[in-house]
């Protein structure tokens, strides 16, 4: 069984981007982050007289988007009522043409570039699994039909997997993300420089210039992108308040279908994602705030015993996946401080980042260029409404009390012998014995809220359960917002 995507599996010599030792550079346009929010920006940015940086904490396409599931999907759930509710009819139309437009780019990239991306037209349902979810299926299909969508109803998916309704339209798609994103950096490459395995640190300004402080140097720029995936600084925008984490398991086998390919995803409160690549069905589920399923192991299990009910097929590749999600359903993008025009970030794609990554370059790319855009107001970072206050006291909460359990209880019960909390010295340290009896000792706080880590057995990392960032046994990043290693120095401590 493999513990990484089925994406990561196809990856053959991946190009090797800059490795420059000291980074002390001057940039017009320092993009951080090269997942396909950071790389779309770059290839939209490719063309323009600026001077234009990318870096990257890792290689590029291995953060979050090489584990996505990457539907390219109009069709998200029942957002369009949800935004009606938190906004108006006329935000959710908005939000809905973007997601078209992102599709119309990416598939117009793909085309002109030539890319071989295993891009699939398919059709796309939405359904339920429960009686009292009828009727919002039919809202949804009501709006969509207000805007010109097909919608035709279903009681049955093409393959047998049990629903009680649902709907489904055409004009979606599936692809392979990793290979997307490796043809972009291909392309940029020629006129952007990409420098992977840098870290940005610390953003201060001198002057007109961002001094953007990285594990390697310091790199000066007028403009600072923030496409990380959940920016790792609070201020501006403190984000951990306007967003929280759902985390999601998936797993994937060879499966015989006798129908054409679609994708298929519940709006219950369970859920259930489906999509095919080649002989393979990946489904998702057992999604879950952060903050509220904090035993790891039964997660995995749970979710690969679902697999193993519902395909009959034990899982080949079993991965999991995490997405920030903003208390008002809408992405944040854009200027993220009224005080430093020049900041920009995107995050909080709702786990629709192939389109609302997409669309989020397109938005940046023309704020530093000085285009118009018109989703530039749908998206900006400052907009307020009473939905996402509530929300946010709710968050709070939710984080108060992942912060109380993991102090109280220490060592919970579903850590084995080889992992404990100790304390020396007023400290706390996580202590992780592998395979071989070496002892692996770390921090047991996350650098970036203080909040207390939880050791994920099935991947052997420390995963903080407020904000999702992921360490591995010897305290290196993995996944941020944090961007400082828990390393152990004992001597320096
Ligand atoms: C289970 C699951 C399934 C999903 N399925 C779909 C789907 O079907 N369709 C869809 O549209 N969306 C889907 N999504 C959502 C989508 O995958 C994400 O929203 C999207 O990939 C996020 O892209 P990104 O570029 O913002 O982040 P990433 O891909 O994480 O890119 C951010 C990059 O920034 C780098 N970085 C981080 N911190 C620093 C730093 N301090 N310095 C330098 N570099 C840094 C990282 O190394 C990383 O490469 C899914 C999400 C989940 C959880």
């Amino acid at each position: 069984m493999n513990n990484h995507s089925i994406w990561e599996n196809d990856l053959h010599n991946q190009n090797q981007a800059s490795k420059k030792k000291k980074l002390d550079l001057q940039t017009d346009i320092l993009i951080i982050g090269g997942g396909i929010t950071g790389i779309t920006t770059a290839y939209f940015l490719k063309n323009s007289d600026q001077k234009v940086t990318l870096i990257d904490k890792g290689l590029i396409g291995m953060g979050v988007t090489c584990k996505t599931t990457a539907k390219l999907n109009y069709l998200q759930g029942i957002i369009y009522q949800e935004l009606e509710k938190n906004f108006d009819q006329r935000t959710s139309k908005l939000y809905f043409d973007a997601q078209q437009e992102a599709i119309d780019l990416i598939t117009k990239i793909i085309a002109k570039e030539k890319i071989e991306c295993d891009l699939q037209q398919c059709d796309s349902f939405i359904f339920t699994k429960e009686k009292k979810g009828i009727p919002k299926i039919d809202k949804e299909k009501e709006i969509l039909e207000g805007w010109d969508i097909k919608c035709g109803t279903v009681h049955q998916l093409p393959i047998h997997f049990p629903i009680e309704y649902g709907i489904v339209t055409k004009d979606t798609y599936t692809f392979h993300p990793l290979q997307y994103i490796q043809a972009l950096k291909k392309i940029i490459q020629e006129k952007i420089t990409i420098y992977e395995q840098v870290i940005a640190l610390e953003i201060t300004k001198e002057k007109d210039l961002f001094q953007i402080k990285t594990n390697q140097g310091v790199i000066s720029s007028k403009y600072v992108i923030v496409a990380c995936h959940y920016p790792f600084f609070l201020w501006p925008g403190f984000i951990p308040v306007k967003t929280y984490i759902k985390r999601e398991y998936v797993n994937a086998s060879k499966f015989q279908k006798n129908c054409s390919p679609f994708t298929a995803i519940s709006i219950d409160s369970t859920l259930h994602s489906i999509r095919f690549y080649k002989d393979y069905i990946i489904y998702g589920s057992n999604q879950h705030r952060l903050t509220n399923q904090i035993d790891y192991q039964k997660n995995y299990q749970k979710s690969k015993n679902d697999f193993k009910r519902l395909f009959s097929k034990e899982p080949e590749y079993t991965w999991m996946n995490q997405d920030v999600m903003s208390n008002d359903k809408l992405p944040i993008v854009g200027v993220i401080d009224n005080n430093n025009h020049n900041l920009l970030v995107a995050t909080a794609f709702g786990a629709w980042g192939m389109t609302n990554g997409t669309i989020a370059a397109k938005i940046l790319a023309d704020i530093v260029l000085e285009h118009p855009n018109r989703y530039i107001a749908l998206f900006q970072p400052k907009r307020k409404n009473i939905t996402s206050v509530v929300q946010s006291i709710i968050g709070v909460l939710h984080y108060s009390k992942v912060y109380l359990q993991t102090t109280i209880k220490k060592n919970p019960v579903f850590y084995n012998d080889h992992v404990y909390i100790i304390k020396i010295n007023g400290n706390y340290y996580g202590v992780y014995y592998d395979y071989y009896g070496k002892k692996h000792i770390v921090h047991h706080k996350c650098p970036h809220m203080k909040c207390n880590l939880v050791f994920n057995d099935e991947e052997k990392t420390w995963d903080c359960p407020c904000h999702g960032s992921r360490f591995d046994i010897d305290g290196k990043v993995l996944e941020g917002p944090a961007n400082y290693s828990i390393s152990v120095n004992f001597q320096n401590e």
